[in-house]
């Protein structure tokens, strides 16, 4: 299984789409971008523990086959992101302009000595 591409996906550093997710010597996920002469950034991120292949996992946005997505699914456990609601506002009345304080008027109106 070692080097067996099980995905694609975007690289989180740079955006790059397209980059291979595989399974290394120990059964782990991981990824390298390409290097920036190909367009991308040369970051990897190298999963050790079923935690992160969920989280590698979470990102590929393409399967090499539909049978991995399946087997990597069934471990999967990373919950669905809750949508934001935003509160219901009601409409209310603009507050009314603040009318500067009255300074005694400008200081051009009083003697200066
Ligand atoms: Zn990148």
């Amino acid at each position: 299984m070692a080097g067996l591409t099980v995905g694609y996906m975007a690289c989180p550093m740079c955006g790059k789409d397209g980059v291979a997710v595989k399974v290394n010597q120990k059964g782990h996920l991981y990824h390298y971008c390409p290097a920036p002469a190909d367009g991308g950034c040369a970051c990897g991120n190298q999963s050790r523990s079923s935690s992160g292949d969920e989280r590698i996992a979470a990102k590929i946005n393409k399967w090499a086959k539909p049978e991995y997505r399946q087997k990597l699914k069934v471990a999967l456990v990373v919950p669905e992101p809750e949508i934001a609601v935003a509160p219901k506002i009601d409409d209310e009345e603009a507050p009314l302009p603040v009318k500067p304080a009255a300074s005694g008027g400008s200081w051009f109106d009083k003697p200066l000595f």
